[in-house]
């Protein structure tokens, strides 16, 4: 049994082909220490905004057997799709915001930018960077140069 300070296993549970969710298959199939590195990544983004919030993991966004591209870390349960909001006031957290903590931390193979939130994944290789949102979020930022990846 895995635990994490910030998450239960229960949060990244996959869901079968005909969209039921899985119970404990995120518990037995979701990286422990891609949990951890999650924690890391709740408190330093937290940190970095001065209010406590809460990284809300979406439904299939864990561990996965389907729904995500052919090559995807989330069917080898290294991916979290998530978003984040104010703890106090619900608000969401920007993606710029999100995007440049995970960058900084350097914990991560794989950011991903998307309008509903972040994908993050625990890949090998380094660098893997995309920005899949409508207006381009981070490339507009110009923090770094971006890689067009598959999530
Ligand atoms: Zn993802």
């Amino acid at each position: 049994m895995w635990k994490a300070k910030h998450f239960g296993p229960y949060e990244f549970d996959g869901v079968s082909r005909e969209g039921l969710s899985m119970p404990g298959t995120g518990e037995k199939n979701f990286s422990p220490e891609m949990a951890r590195k999650l924690d890391v990544y709740h408190e330093a983004l937290s940190a970095y905004l001065g209010y406590d919030i809460c990284i809300h993991v979406h439904k299939n966004g864990g561990w996965a057997i389907k729904g995500h591209s052919d090559t995807s870390q989330h069917y080898k349960g290294l991916a979290a799709d998530i978003h984040a909001t104010n703890k106090k006031t619900g608000a969401r957290v920007s993606l710029v915001d999100m995007y440049i903590v995970a960058e900084k931390l350097n914990l991560f193979g794989g950011i991903g930018v998307y309008d509903w939130g972040l994908h993050l994944d625990d890949r090998e290789a380094r660098g893997a960077r995309w920005d899949k949102t409508r207006i381009r979020v981070v490339k507009s930022l110009a923090i770094t140069e971006m890689v067009q990846d598959v999530a």
